[in-house]
């Protein structure tokens, strides 16, 4: 990382701020600078980067003067060094808003060697930065084991099947949206009418666009009926109350097809969402696939779940399985007690390697 500053940089003249992202993430990468968690690194000048040039100068014999200005020693010694690469590991941090890119924020949290691309604040506008790791954090690095090929979709299906009802009919859900099998969306009206209905039940006639499409509206129509709303105004008709409601029924292989299209789509996102999800124990992926097909892949996030997806990045599956409870009401079917139960299994599969 070649730095070249355009102005002098020091506390009490105004700097430039791309000289001050530069300064603070060569510093950073040298483990000098660390920025204020809620805003990363920034163009903002504080009083942390001038301390943390001070100490670089210090160690590399110069002045320790916490300036420096375009071509001087300060700038080309930073220079030399920032472009070698550290040695060891570090955790990558993001500020964790909406504006952190997607690729980056599947790293937070994440242990992560020097060696590996690409390093946090490389890319242009990144506001990332790393920490040092632990003793504790590299020792677990080195042991950790990546069990990428090992089966898990088979199990992680079964296990959603086990918390959900699989209902032939459309009906509507606690979200007011028109759905089908195992709480599969289908509202949207394209969706709906492009489905082979059948009426009445599975041998039954295929249904008539017609008849497609009257069982729409009739669904559209039921979800604000009075009678069907509780006090706040939310959809409140169990799916086995909506059986007579339209003459519509989706085949059996339909709805196993409509929730391999979930499974896969969820599947290709999990990775989006943890870096190093390929290489997490079997367990683990069954219990976060739960969790995504359960909350959706937009609730299902690292703001809404800070400490979950937290834990996850540090593969730490004792943590994550006390930070992964959900508010379901009346959990018959222990979905939170598996997810749970799920997530202590792959920590002890990760724990058997660490041995
Ligand atoms: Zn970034």
């Amino acid at each position: 990382m070649k730095i070249k500053l355009s102005k002098p940089f020091s506390s009490n003249s105004a700097v430039d701020e791309y000289d001050v992202k530069q300064m603070k993430k060569a510093l950073n990468r040298l483990g000098y600078y660390t920025p204020y968690e809620k805003v990363g690194i920034i163009g903002i000048p504080d009083t942390a980067v001038f301390d943390a040039l001070k100490s670089f100068q210090k160690n590399q014999g110069l002045q320790p003067t916490g300036t420096a200005k375009p071509g001087d020693e300060t700038v080309s010694a930073l220079s030399r060094e920032a472009s070698k690469t550290p040695k060891g590991y570090y955790v990558w941090r993001t500020v964790g808003d909406d504006r952190v890119r997607a690729s980056h924020s599947a790293h937070d949290w994440e242990t992560r060697a020097w060696d590996d691309a690409p390093d946090p604040g490389e890319e242009f506008n990144c506001r990332c930065w790393a920490i040092p790791a632990t003793p504790e954090q590299i020792d677990k690095k080195k042991k950790q084991k990546c069990f990428a090929g090992l089966p898990w979709e088979d199990e992680a299906k079964t296990n959603i099947e086990s918390h959900e009802d699989d209902i032939p009919y459309p009906y509507i859900d606690t979200a007011s949206k028109i759905t089908v099998g195992i709480g599969i969306n289908i509202d949207g009206k394209g969706k709906f009418m492009g489905l082979p209905w059948k009426t009445g039940s599975e041998s039954g006639p295929d249904a008539t666009r017609k008849e497609i499409e009257d069982g729409y509206e009739a669904l559209v129509n039921q979800k604000t009926q009075l009678g069907n709303l509780n006090e706040d105004g939310n959809f409140n008709v169990s799916a086995d109350n909506q059986d007579n409601w339209t003459n519509l029924y989706l085949p059996d292989e339909e709805r196993a097809n409509l929730f391999q299209e979930i499974v896969n789509m969820f599947q290709n996102a999990l990775p989006g969402k943890f870096s190093d999800f390929d290489c997490f124990p079997p367990p683990a992926k069954v219990a976060l696939m739960d969790m995504i097909f359960n909350l959706g892949e937009t609730k299902f996030s690292r703001g809404n779940w800070p400490n979950l997806f937290k834990a996850v990045n540090q593969r730490d599956w004792r943590t994550a399985a006390n930070q992964s409870h959900r508010k379901i009401p009346n959990d018959k079917s222990n979905r939170n007690r598996d997810t749970h139960n799920q997530f202590i299994d792959a920590a002890e599969m990760e724990e058997q390697v660490q041995q």
